[in-house]
């Protein structure tokens, strides 16, 4: 029995269970209700469970079950037959060192923001799937990203609830004598002492430095206190823990990466330290410069000025001036490192530019985001067209199987298979998909519908139970009156993503009067939900809240438009699954990727979309639909107009008809063969399997 308990607390330990439905189920079982309250957190959850409860449910059935998901636990991490072995014995041998800001692997370990870190914790799992050694590194945010909530006008508040290391699956790293790896960094003047945890994510692992220790001034605590808070100085200070405490990091624990990647340019700062540690052997800076340049590897993630860190002369000189006079740098070579113009030091540090400059191969993250990037920085490579800038693109992808929910993950095990394995071919899909009928399909999307909805009813109860007691009664009662209010028989549009404004939310609010004649056509009706958080300092962005929570509030539109507080990967996940269409209106080309839309695929839902980011590679006129055509326009105004009046125009003449148009047995048979359609060609293509081997055999391996 003991062993059985034992195995239980093991698997809590490593976060494989996140992408495992039966070991997600062994947990849930336990207690519904914990699990929901411990939002998802296993370590949390086993806290509140005695020993002799877990004894006496060992001993049945439930015992079964544990051995069963401990075996094929061990048995993943034992597997020696992977994809690496055969393909890149290397990266067996020696690690991928990868260095993010933000991490999103599960809702329960809160160290993410939005789509930055849902790819880094993709592509970690991915990486541990395929048997490549994988080491990523990021920082222990105590506080996390903020917990959205929303006032009585539908104003977003923050709150920060702290994150305990002891009820997360991490622990301390420490060295051969038993004492804490402790890591120290330059930071102006001072030293910033930090130490580490580690977290098993499947095969992989990721570090996290933490700041948060007596040993340090309060204000150097803090580093490690949000994701993405504070000012430029926080901001800076986060990145020189991040990069050069990374990399002194590994040094500290004997890891000899093979490659350095650097996901988007928060973490340049590593090239320092490698620099630092070549310089130190005596060699010239030339050669240093180029012997870090060899092993580092560099993608950026969006064409948004605001995306790309820029610091003064002056910040960077009083943050680096002690560091740099130790690893014997001028300050001024530093600062010609990270200028968009080498003749002008004397102007902004960007971190992008370090990254490219100290890098062998740098990519974007969509076909059409390397052209985008080519172009933004052309002027750093003034002897090259734009066409032979040295920026490629892998696009982004998400990891199957974390993005399929218990239902979907059962529906495609009743018919013999996985999403893995439907994500394998074009061909492998359409074969599995042949055995599948469209009664089955239909079958499934009214599952999971049904499923969203009672999340949705559940969610909203707590939503307006807690706006109850902050806010005003009016509130309440809109809630009330949205609740239950959703229906499996009608057209359910998702929309839920960080609310950056270049997103625009509320493109679909712009024609009111003909939103209304949509949503409330009798014979053919439609409803949407959305989710999302703005940045704390975006004041913009909250105000796209605002305007859809007030138009979620008009008559008309009350309880067939409802916007859900807090969303998370626990959110998303329930809403990419039972969506029937999944909605992205970015302005074109500043969506990098996307991934989002990549989820709801396995599911049976289709995306509706501008061609931008992912979309125009995989649209095939098809599987799924397209706002507009790739038109640009330089006027805002008129931007927005034309793709409103194209998404009111595909949504009247395309998605709804066909939706609605049913055969003798009540299925959408036209409908249903774009699903297939979508999942023939988007699952095989837009995963992190894919997407990890093509880093791995365009970027990782030396040529
Ligand atoms: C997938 C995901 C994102 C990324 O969505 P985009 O479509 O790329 O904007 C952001 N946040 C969460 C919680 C996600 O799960």
């Amino acid at each position: 029995m003991q062993k059985k308990i034992t195995a239980l607390k093991e698997l809590t330990n490593n976060l494989w269970w996140s992408w495992d439905t039966e070991a997600k189920q062994i947990f849930e079982e336990l207690s519904p209700l914990l699990w929901q309250r411990n939002n998802h957190n296993p370590v949390g959850l086993l806290q509140h469970i005695s020993d002799d409860e877990l004894v006496a449910r060992c001993r049945c059935e439930y015992g079964e079950k544990i051995d069963r998901v401990y075996e094929r636990f061990t048995a993943y991490l034992n597997d020696k037959d992977t994809w690496a072995a055969k393909h890149a014995p290397e990266l067996v041998e020696k690690t991928v060192a990868y260095f993010s800001a933000e991490f999103g692997i599960h809702e329960s370990v809160r160290i993410y923001s939005g789509g930055l870190g849902v790819l880094a914790g993709d592509h970690l799992k991915s990486a541990s799937d395929l048997g490549i050694n994988f080491t990523g590194i990021t920082l222990f945010y105590k506080e996390g990203y903020f917990r959205q909530y929303l006032n009585h006008d539908g104003w977003q508040m923050e709150d920060y609830p702290l994150q305990d290391a002891e009820n997360l699956p991490i622990e301390k790293v420490t060295g051969a004598d038993g004492k804490d790896i402790i890591v120290t960094v330059n930071i102006a003047q001072s030293e910033v002492f930090a130490q580490a945890w580690r977290l098993k994510v499947g095969r992989a692992t990721l570090y996290l430095l933490d700041t948060n220790i007596p040993a340090n001034e309060p204000h150097y605590r803090d580093i490690c206190c949000r994701v993405y808070g504070g000012d430029q100085n926080m901001r800076i200070n986060q990145e020189i823990l991040l990069g050069i405490g990374g990399v002194k990091l590994l040094d500290q624990l004997g890891v000899q990466p093979a490659v350095y990647h650097m996901n988007e340019g928060h973490s340049a700062f590593l090239t320092l330290e490698l620099l630092a540690m070549e310089l130190s052997k005596g060699v010239s800076e030339k050669e240093a410069l180029d012997n870090v340049r060899a092993r580092c590897v560099f993608t950026t993630h969006t064409p948004v000025p605001a995306g790309h860190d820029r610091f003064s002369r002056e910040m960077m000189h009083y943050t680096f001036d002690k560091y740099i006079s130790t690893i014997g740098l001028e300050f001024d070579e530093l600062m010609r490192l990270g200028s968009e113009d080498k003749n002008n030091i004397y102007g902004l540090f960007t971190m992008t530019v370090l990254a490219l400059n100290l890098s062998r191969s740098a990519n974007g993250v969509s076909k059409l985001h390397g052209e985008v990037s080519r172009t933004m920085w052309q002027h750093l490579y003034t002897d090259k067209k734009i066409e032979e800038v040295p920026i490629g693109h892998i696009t982004n992808g998400i990891h199957a199987s974390s993005w399929t929910c218990g239902y979907t993950g059962r529906f495609w095990q009743k018919h013999g298979t996985t999403v893995d394995n439907l994500s394998l071919s074009h061909e492998a899909a359409e074969a599995i998909l042949a055995n599948v009928t469209d009664e089955d399909l239909w079958s499934l999307r009214y599952g999971l519908k049904r499923n969203l909805i009672d999340f949705i009813d559940r969610y909203l109860g707590n939503q307006l139970f807690h706006q109850h007691i902050n806010s005003y009664y009016s509130d309440y009662n809109t809630l009330r009156s949205a609740k239950n209010t959703f229906s499996p028989d009608v057209l359910t549009i998702g929309f839920a993503r960080r609310f950056a404004t270049y997103k625009r939310a509320p493109l679909i609010f712009r024609d009111l009067g003909r939103l209304d004649r949509i949503i409330n056509n009798p014979e053919m009706p439609m409803q949407i939900v959305f989710a999302g958080k703005a940045h704390p300092h975006d004041d913009a962005g909250k105000d796209y809240i605002r305007q859809i929570v007030h138009h979620s509030r008009r008559p008309e539109f009350s309880g067939k438009v409802i916007f859900l507080e807090n969303y998370n990967l626990g959110v998303a996940k329930r809403m990419v699954s039972g969506v029937d269409v999944w909605l992205n209106t970015p302005v074109r080309p500043m969506e990098a990727s996307g991934t989002s839309g990549e989820k709801t695929v396995l599911h049976g839902g289709l995306n509706f979309s501008v061609l931008d980011g992912w979309w125009p590679e995989a649209y095939n006129g098809k599987n799924g639909f397209s706002i507009g055509n790739g038109e640009s326009f330089e006027n805002h105004e008129e931007q927005d107009s034309f793709d409103a009046e194209k998404m009111y125009t595909a949504l009247e003449t395309q998605i709804i008809p066909a939706y609605y148009e049913r055969n003798e047995l009540n299925i959408p048979v036209k409908w249903i063969s774009k699903i297939r359609n979508a999942i023939a060609t988007i699952a095989p293509e837009y995963n992190t399997h894919r997407m990890v081997k093509d880093y791995t055999t365009k970027y990782y391996l030396k040529k």
